[in-house]
Parts: structure tokens; sequence; C-alpha cells
């Protein structure tokens, strides 16, 4: 027994169980006891009958009143009985569950939960949840806090929280507790045990809060633990190049298509601080999309060429990589300076000639993708690194282009919006800059939440900007027709009907990820070009392209999507200084969904879109699709925990300043922990 045992061992498990609880990411017994709830509902409270509320979930402790009943209706068995409770009586009724029929006897008292409705003259309870209460006298074994844990459609919330109680059965004996007794005792924290019991079913409303306060200090404990480690090595290092501003840079300065406005001559100035500085730059730029991030890049860049040194730009995107290259190159080729290319499609000739120049030093600026962390890739006179979109790679990553110099100065740009405290963690050992103000002229873009029933003016709308002489994205969700999805958007068909009925005169294309790298490089370039008015597409534009001339961004069943998803995808229009529009098109009717995209409607701020979309859907979602490169946080909220953070914070320092190599006797149980997930981290990330 143990806690990476399989799920499989659980009593009640087999390969069916199995199945669906991998798709919540479930594979071991430890998977398990972390799938904490996503919320609780409080059902020590119970409703009289009479005094529950239609259409809403209502908790009642009644008696069974009549046989249960089979009867079919459309092809679907119906199960049928009556209840009542000394205010008064209601039916119940299940469906397509022909075995509920033999659960519940007359006389038997049951705990029900779940939504009343009126049908027809009856009353009723639709499939309510149930717990057999056989003792009146303790109903509060029965009656209590309840977890509401993510589920998939095939299992119910009474499965799942069945096997977290049988998890936790097995598992308590092995819960070790890795937080040393010192920190447990000064910053108030519950025992582990006691923590883990208390998160799923919490005792009262004061135990939860303990539970959760211990778990979420864990957590970030342990993060910024792992990312201390990571970096420790990195950041002792931080004696680096002194470089000395070139005469040429004034000039590099007036080439540029337009003048840098305050926020990016602020960090411009920032950068070049640190450049002239004997210490190593290690600074993240933050900004939102369409800010200015790449210019600033290009001044950083230029300064450390023209001081002698090779420097690498990496992009997280071969469509992104190419547009960045292009870009630099025209600034820098008059100051016959060497750019060079390298993703992922590079021929093996090219690249084997690419390798040879730069390690012979003839190339001064590589851009790429990852391709450039690979190994054959040397580049001896490395003296600054740039990660564009540094959300979309891992921290390794990052370190190890760098490490291909001695001690090269860094920049990573994010258009990610990352509170000031959690910065603090993830980046602890980066200096900050943010650009946060958008290049002049720029209108603010005109959003627009519709259903499918708008298309035929939508389509109006976009011949007419195209006749104007701009530019169009749509975004499918789906690549392909599949049948699991049939109700999406897909790029290829989507393509097929625009070009042959609805758009029969435009230049219509499609790009999305399963093209050919050349093929992409295309497509994307004949829309850069405005050789191509319209391009359907997946989200892998979602990235930092940047095309001026587009000036709508409509994104088919918008619902599909996460806000800052959305948020990023709208940022490819309004680039320039033409109006533009963002189309979002979803016939969802769920609250949340059209909440969600009311945001979208109100909001351009990428801060403000963040933490609406973190309360609307939850950390766990928010995180998990690893749009803001942050770590998935098991139950820690890194937006609203921040108070916990800071105490972590101080905790982690004081640990560090007394044992900066966590190996004292009471922090072995730590350094293991540590050491363990840096390995996942590292398999995570292999190339
Ligand atoms: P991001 O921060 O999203 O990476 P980019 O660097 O791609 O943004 O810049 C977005 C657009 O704004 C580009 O077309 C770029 O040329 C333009 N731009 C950047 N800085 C300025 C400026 N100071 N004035 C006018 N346009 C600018
Ligand atoms: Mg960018």
């Amino acid at each position: 027994m143990g806690l990476n045992q399989s799920i499989l061992t659980l009593k009640g498990v087999g390969a069916q169980v199995a199945a669906k609880l991998n798709k919540l990411q479930i594979y071991t017994l430890k998977d398990m006891i972390e799938h904490y709830p996503r919320e609780y509902e409080d059902r020590r409270k119970i409703t009289p009958i009479k005094d529950s509320i239609m259409d809403e979930h209502n908790n009642i402790l009644v008696v069974i009143a009549s046989k249960p009943q089979i009867a079919k209706k459309a092809g679907k068995i119906i199960v049928t009985f009556r209840v009542k409770d000394e205010t008064g009586s209601i039916y119940v009724t299940f469906y397509g569950q022909a075995y509920m029929k033999n659960n519940f006897e007359v006389g038997e008292k049951y705990l029900l939960y779940g939504k009343i409705r009126r049908k027809y003259a009856k009353i009723e309870m639709e499939s309510p949840e149930y717990e057999k209460v056989t003792d009146i006298n303790h109903i509060e074994q029965v009656a209590k806090i309840t977890p509401i844990y993510n589920a998939t459609s095939k299992l119910s919330q009474k499965v799942i929280r069945g096997l977290i109680e049988k998890s936790l059965a097995s598992c308590m004996p092995f819960i070790t507790d890795y937080m040393p007794a010192s920190i447990q005792r000064d910053y108030q924290l519950v025992d582990k045990k006691y923590a883990v019991m208390n998160i799923h079913f919490p005792k009262n409303s004061q135990a939860f809060f303990e539970a959760r306060k211990r778990l979420v200090f864990e957590e970030l404990f342990m993060l910024q633990l792992a990312l201390y480690s990571l970096k420790s090595d990195f950041a002792k290092k931080t004696l680096g190049i002194k470089y000395t501003t070139p005469k040429t840079f004034k000039l590099f300065l007036e080439k540029l298509p337009f003048k840098l406005t305050n926020a990016q001559k602020h960090v411009l100035k920032e950068i070049m601080e640190d450049m002239e500085s004997q210490t190593a730059m290690n600074r993240l730029v933050q900004g939102d999309v369409g800010s200015g991030k790449t210019v600033i890049a290009a001044l950083a860049l230029f300064n450390a060429i023209q001081n002698g040194y090779q420097t690498a730009l990496m992009a997280p995107t071969e469509v992104l990589a190419i547009q960045h290259y292009e870009f630099l190159k025209e600034l820098m080729e008059p100051f016959q300076i060497k750019v060079a290319l390298l993703t992922g499609s590079t021929t093996k000739k090219q690249k084997n000639e690419l390798i040879q120049d730069v390690k012979g030093q003839k190339i001064q600026l590589i851009v790429g993708t990852h391709a450039l962390i690979e190994e054959q890739v040397e580049i001896p006179k490395l003296g600054l690194v740039i990660t564009d979109e540094q959300h979309r790679f891992g921290v390794r990553q990052r370190l190890k282009l760098s490490e291909k110099g001695v001690t090269p100065d860094v920049i990573v740009m994010t258009a990610t919006p990352i509170p000031r405290t959690l910065a603090l963690i993830l980046y602890g050992d980066m200096d900050i800059s943010i650009i946060n103000e958008l290049p002049p002229g720029r209108q603010p873009i005109k959003t627009n939440a519709v259903d499918s029933a708008y298309h035929t003016r939508i389509y109006r709308f976009i011949e007419k900007e195209v006749q104007a002489g701009r530019q169009c994205y749509i975004i499918c969700p789906m690549v392909e027709d599949n049948a699991a999805n049939s109700d999406l958007q897909n790029v290829l068909d989507y393509s097929y009907s625009l070009k042959t009925e609805v758009f029969p005169t435009l230049k219509v294309e499609y790009l999305h990820g399963k093209m050919k790298p050349k093929e992409k490089n295309e497509v994307m370039r004949r829309f850069a070009l405005g050789e191509t008015q319209i391009l359907v597409a997946t989200t892998v534009i979602e990235v930092g392209v940047n095309v001026p001339n587009a000036t709508v961004m409509l994104i088919e069943n918008a619902e599909r999507f996460g806000l800052a998803q959305l948020h990023q995808l709208r940022g490819r229009v309004g680039r320039g200084t033409y109006q533009s529009y963002c189309i979002l098109v979803s016939d969802s009717k769920n609250k949340i969904t059209k909440k969600r995209l009311k945001i979208m409607e109100e909001s351009t701020d990428g801060f403000v879109i963040a933490e609406t979309d973190l309360k609307l859907r939850g950390p766990g979602e928010f995180f998990g699709t690893k749009q803001h490169g942050l770590p998935e946080m098991k139950i820690a909220n890194l937006y609203t925990d921040a108070k916990v953070l800071k105490e972590v914070q101080k905790c982690v320092k004081n640990i560090l300043a007394i044992d900066p190599d966590l190996s004292l006797e009471e922090n072995k149980l730590v350094y293991d922990e540590v050491i363990a997930r840096l390995e996942m981290e590292e398999l995570h990330h292999a190339l």
C-alpha cells in the first residue's frame, strides 16, 4: 500500500472507471486525494418540504411513502416514488436507472438533495443525491458540508465522493508531513493529515479554513523552493558583460519607423542601465499585447551586437520566429549585421551551414524557435539572450539558452498579466519592467458578442472592411470535421464555404498547426503582405503575429476559449491606426459563458480580464490551459492567495538563510520533495 499505487487497486475501480478518472488526470491514490473539491455545499441545513424553493436545489429529510414504480416513456425507463416529511410530500424520479427501484423501501429515512420542479400537476425532485439515514440522532453524519468535485459527465459526484473516501481511508497512514515542525509552529499550520481530511470533508468552516491554509502554504512553499533551486546556480553568477552604448545607437533609433512611447523609453532606459553595469542583466519585460515589446528587443540586441557580441532571440512558434527574423533583418542589415533563422523546418543542409557560421562568429543575431536550445548550436560569444512570449516556455528551457554563453544578459518578454507579488515568486531573481502604455493613435478595439444568427450581417461587414482595403482573421476551434465535435466550426470546411459561397471574389486562405511549416510560412507571409484578405485559422496565430492592416477578428464558438486566450487573439487586430473589431460568436446559453463574453465586450485590459476569468472559472482551468505559463496549482490561487504568498516568501527566505542547501536534518524531507518535483518538471519539458 502506498500513495503512488494505481487507482485500480481501489475496490470498485475497474478499467472503465479508471479510464474516466484518467480523464481528470487521476492515475494514483495520491492524485485522487489531491483532487480537491471545487466548492462545497452546506447540507447541514435541512429545508421542510413546504418551504422548499421551486427550480432550485433543496436539501430535504424524508420518509419513503410509496413503493418505487417503473414506467417507460419514449423508450426511457423512469423510476418514481413518493416521499414525505411533516410538512408535505413530493415525488422523486430517476431516469434510465432501473436499479433504483430496489434501492428504496417504504418507511426508510433519506436525506435528499436535488432540484425541485413542478411537472404538470406534480411537484418532483429529479435524480437527487441520496443518503440513507439510519440513525436520526446522528443526522450530522449525513447532513454535512459536502464537497463538490470537478467531474466528468460519466462520473457522478456521489461516485467521486465515495472514491475519495475510500482513498483517504487507505492512504491516511502513508501521508507524510514534510513541513518542518518549526515552520508549522511559527506559521500556525495544522497537521497534514488533519488538513487532507478536512479539505475534503470539513467538520465545520473553521476546520476548512485551517485545512486550506495549510495546503496552500505547503504548495506555494514547495513551488518557491523548487524555483529557487532551479535558478540559484544561475543567479549566483552575477558578474556579467559591461557594454558601452555605441555611436551608431542614435542613428539606429532615428531609423525606426516610429517614435518610442514614454513607456518604451522608460523600459529602454532600465535595460541600457543594466547593460552598462558590470552585473549580468536578468530582466522581465511585461507589456500587454500590442504595447510594442519587439522594438525594445531590437534595440537591446543592436546594442549588444555593436559591442562585438553575438545574440539570440527565441520565440515559441515558427510563424512568430519568422516574423521577428524579417523585422530584425530589415533593421540590422543596413548596419552590416548578419541575422539568421533557425527553426524546426530549417533543412539539414542549411542548418549545418548555419551552425558553422554561428560558431565561426559570422552571424551576430540568431532568431528561432526552441530549436535554438539544441546542443549542437554553439554560440561562442553569446552576450544577450531574449525570450519572447516567455510564458510559453518552461523555466528550464529559458535557462538552457542562456547557458550557451558565459554570463550573457537575459531579457524575457511576456504579455501575461502577472500581479507583482506573484511575479516576485515566479521571477524572484529578475528585475521587472512594465510597458504600461500603447503606441499613440490606437483606437480601442470594438468587441461584440453575438449568436450565430448574425452571420449574414457579420459577412456583410467583413466585405465592407475588405473593400476599404483591410484584412480579417477568422478563428475556428477545430482543424477539420470530427464526429465527436460536429457542432464546432472547423477551419477546413469553414474556409471552403467562404471561398465557394460567401466570398467567391475574395482571397481566402487557411492556416492550422497540422500544415507543413513551409506551407504555414507561405500562408502567413501572403497574409502579412496583404495578398490574402481573409485568413481562417486555429489558435496558431494566437501569439505575437503582427499584421497592422488586419482590422477584424471573428472568433467562432467563442465559448471554447479561455478569456486570456480571447484577449491574446483579439490583440492580433488593432495594431495599426485603423479602427478594429472583434466579433465573438457563441450560441451557448450557459450563464457563466455569457458573463465571460460580456467581460470581453467591456474591457480591453489584460489584467482585468485575467482576474475576472479566474474568478469565473476557478484557478484549475485558468492555469491548466498553460496560457499563463504559471505552474499548475492544485489548491493555491495565485491571485487571491497573495497574503499566504507573502508569508511563504518570508518563510523561505528565513530557511535558506540558515540552511541554503537544505542539508539540515529537519529539512531533509523538504529537500527530497523539491528534488522529486524538479525531476517532474524536467520530464515535463523534456525536448
Ligand atoms: P507586442 O508587445 O504585442 O509584442 P509588437 O512589438 O508586435 O507588440 O508591436 C505592435 C505593433 O505596434 C507593431 O506594428 C509595431 O510596429 C507597433 N509599434 C510598436 N511601438 C510603436 C510606437 N512607439 N509607435 C507606433 N507604433 C509602434
Ligand atoms: Mg510580441
